[in-house]
């Protein structure tokens, strides 16, 4: 008895060898039918015997090509055709586009199998891929996803290729960066100058001037990136010092598994993360000694580390080494180099030497950055691996723009119930970084076929962000409180839109009475928010420049604290620092002089570390309050007195008492270690408290956590773990950032839900 389905199929599910799937697994079982691409994603029709049938959808449910994600799949039964074959169907014409588009993937296992084979025809290829790994997002350029609307159009499939290509039973049928040997990529490997070198295995000769200590610029997959080898402590600080890079960690490639264990602690999930095909940065805890250069992460317990993600650095890894840093081809501060030419141009001096290759990158991708916390891992900087992938929101949302903040910038287009977070653009501080912002929004609006109705952008009037906004025409701008669009990313990531307590706790972002808001308590659903709670304000003295010297923080706690008595406490801080310049700050606190209120939770953090001597001045920001975790001791320790205070238009939290319990720790000596471990527990306990008392008043039981500080996970695994102990459901980020890199998914779901309020507000006038 033959039955008949048809099938429809939504997700990733073109160019990632959904079609040859479908017909090999219908071939395996006499099915017959069709298969296509549509504008949606895959249809299809299968005819046999019912127990095949059912075996064949369960396959396509449960064991789907690696590289494709199903995020619906509905069939209907149909009266039985008769035909005699399964064929896969030209593509449909397609006029609306919905098909999701790849990230960039890890070289597969078939594939480094190949790479490794001396018998192989694409033995040694650094360009080696198939249908199931290899570049995308950073080679198309337009879509419908074919070869032609890549960076690989500049080369034509030869014979054998082309054979592969056209076999839907190969592994790399309609693989459209398929190449060989013969018809693909090459590597050339150059002088500081520019000038090629004569050898005949350009990797083997890179390896061997890693090896001497030379920095090699090295064209990657989303962009270049600076490289030498990770135990030699004179190249690491060569290179920092040419990349004026002081003292942020470096990333790690390390060739296995095995290697990584030698210098970090990798647990069982940890593992899987680092093996996983979107190959991020994993933060990996130190052993101790560590075979690699103290240069290369100091002042931090854990090292970035990935593995290699494309078969050029397999090979370059190979060669015997322990790890390379990989650190983005960048000055400091300025978008990662994607273009031999302006390689250059921009690495000229920093590099010795450039291993380049002739596959263009069309959209740069720096490498993605995380962590694994409480069983979760938690994006620090979402890029290479995970973009284009959406966030699949509640509800559907109109075309929406949202151009993000200023530090770790990302932009986000929504379509459906897909919110699509662009890459990681950067500090949005200079022109290159402007230009790339500009690109990455065309871009995106370009592959995803998204003109945006709404502009989505930060209250704050001097960022490159709002100011790109404001300039756009013919488009509806809503501006989005930076804290409330930190908590509504969080609810948008758990799909929910209901009144929820929001702890949102971060550097700063430009608050709606105009101070500079950044450790929020809101009670808020997906459109409005009421602020609840916060940190009491005290002054920012010297703006900008309080955050890069946090000594002038510690000052500004001391006198919220003491006033003038501060004079009288016996700190090594006072001593170390210049009385004059002590005096002129305490006068410019008093006189409110270059001294915004801020109501800052990171520059409490920044505020303990410098008075504990860990730090007065920083290389990047949050390193103080990264430094000020990291040296926690591990003893249980009681935490510091603490005040909320009750005032009529929020709860304060005041920082004054734990100021006192800081400095009378100082006073009896008790080691930074102790201090630091009792600062978090106090920050723990004290919001907590403030949860416990909006419940009362709110009858909420649920807490969404947001904003930068919850990168420290410390408070993240402590903040969870006393809240659920209280009662409360727990939300934190995991899919986006809690950084600001997260802000514009935010933003873009607010500016919906603001949207919708306002025109219910209007209709009922
Ligand atoms: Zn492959
Ligand atoms: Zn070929
Ligand atoms: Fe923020």
């Amino acid at each position: 008895m033959k039955s008949r389905y048809k099938v429809a199929i939504q997700g990733i599910v073109q160019g990632v060898g959904f079609r040859p799937f479908v017909y090999q697994q219908a071939l395996a079982r006499r099915l017959t039918g069709y298969v296509t691409n549509t504008s949606h994603g895959v249809d299809l029709e299968v005819e046999g015997e019912g127990l095949e049938l059912d075996d064949f959808i369960r396959t396509l449910r449960q064991d789907p090509p690696p590289l494709s994600r199903i995020t619906s799949l509905e069939f209907q039964p149909l009266p039985p055709q008769g035909d005699s074959e399964f064929t896969i169907l030209q593509s449909q014409a397609q006029k609306t586009r919905s098909a999701l588009i790849s990230p960039d993937v890890a070289v597969c296992p078939d594939c480094l199998r190949e790479l490794r084979d001396p018998r192989d025809r694409r033995y040694r290829y650094p360009f080696i891929n198939c249908t199931n790994c290899g570049p995308r997002y950073t080679i198309i350029k337009d879509i419908p996803y074919d070869r032609a609307k890549t960076t690989m159009a500049a080369f034509t499939l030869c014979p054998e290729c082309s054979a592969e290509y056209h076999d839907p039973l190969n592994r790399r049928f309609h693989a459209q960066p398929n190449a060989c040997w013969t018809c693909g990529p090459r590597v050339t490997l150059l002088d500081g100058a520019g000038q090629p070198l004569d050898c005949e295995d350009p990797i083997a000769e890179t390896a061997r001037l890693l090896r001497e200590g030379w920095v090699v610029a090295i064209k990657g997959l989303g962009g270049f990136h600076l490289a030498v080898e990770a135990v030699q402590e004179e190249a690491v600080r060569r290179l920092r010092q040419r990349k004026h890079r002081e003292e942020k960690p470096l990333a790690l490639m390390c060739p296995d598994l095995a290697r990584v264990r030698e210098f970090a602690r990798v647990e069982a999930e940890e593992e899987e993360v680092l093996c996983s095909r979107e190959r991020p940065i994993l933060l990996l805890r130190k052993k101790e000694p560590s075979p690699v250069a103290p240069a290369v992460a100091p002042g931090n317990q854990y090292y970035g580390v990935m593995l290699p993600y494309t078969p050029l650095h397999y090979l370059l890894l190979d060669q015997g080494f322990l790890a390379l840093v990989l650190t983005s081809g960048n000055l400091s501060e300025e978008p990662i180099c994607i273009d031999n030419e302006e390689a250059f141009v921009r690495l000229k001096g920093i590099a010795d030497y450039f291993l380049v290759h002739n596959r263009d990158i069309h959209l740069r991708s720096d490498d993605s950055i995380v962590q694994q916390v409480s069983g979760s891992l938690r994006q620090l900087r979402r890029s290479r691996g995970f973009v284009p992938i959406p966030v699949f929101l509640a509800e559907p949302l109109a075309p929406i723009l949202a151009c993000g903040a200023e530090l770790k910038n990302t932009v986000c287009l929504t379509k459906d119930n897909r919110a699509f977070i662009s890459q990681h653009v950067g500090d949005l501080e200079n022109l290159e970084t402007l230009h790339f912002f500009e690109q990455t929004i065309e871009h995106l609006k370009q592959i995803l076929q998204i003109e945006p109705e709404v502009i989505a952008y930060d209250l704050h009037p001097d960022y490159l962000s709002t100011r790109y906004a404001l300039e756009q025409e013919g488009v509806e701008l809503i501006g989005v409180q930076h804290h409330f669009a930190h908590l509504v990313g969080c609810l948008a990531e758990h799909g929910l839109n209901e009144k929820v307590i929001g702890l949102t706790l971060d550097g700063s972002g430009y608050g709606l009475d105009g101070r500079i808001w950044g450790g929020e308590v809101l009670v808020g659903d997906c459109g409005s928010f009421e602020r609840c709670g916060h940190f009491a304000y005290l002054p920012l003295p010297g703006g900008a420049r309080a955050v890069k010297e946090p000594w002038r923080m510690a000052v500004s706690y001391l006198y919220q604290a003491y006033g003038e008595k501060l004079w009288d406490l016996p700190l090594p801080l006072l001593e170390r620092i210049d009385r004059s310049q002590l005096e002129i700050l305490v006068q410019m606190i008093q006189k409110g002089i270059n001294s915004p209120l801020t109501s800052s939770c990171g520059r409490l953090f920044d505020g303990v570390a410098a008075l504990i001597g860990l730090r007065d001045t920083v290389a990047f920001e949050g390193q103080a309050a990264m430094e000020l975790e990291m040296i926690q001791g591990r003893e249980v320790e009681a935490p510091y007195d603490f005040e909320v205070l009750r005032s009529q238009e929020a709860l304060q939290i005041l920082p004054q008492p734990i100021i006192r319990g800081v400095v009378e720790d100082i006073r009896q000596g008790a080691s930074r270690e102790r201090i630091s471990r009792r600062f978090h527990r106090t920050l723990v306990e004290v919001l907590t408290r403030v949860c416990q008392i909006l419940r009362e008043d709110w009858g909420l039981g649920k807490v969404a956590l947001g904003g930068g500080v919850f990168q420290n996970r410390t408070l993240l695994m402590e903040m969870e773990a006393r809240l659920r102990a209280e009662g409360f459901q727990v939300f934190s980020k995991s899919l986006v950032p809690s950084n600001d890199g997260g802000i514009s998914l935010g933003q873009a779901v607010a500016a919906h839900y603001m949207r919708r309020k306002m025109t219910a507000v209007s209709t009922r006038r």
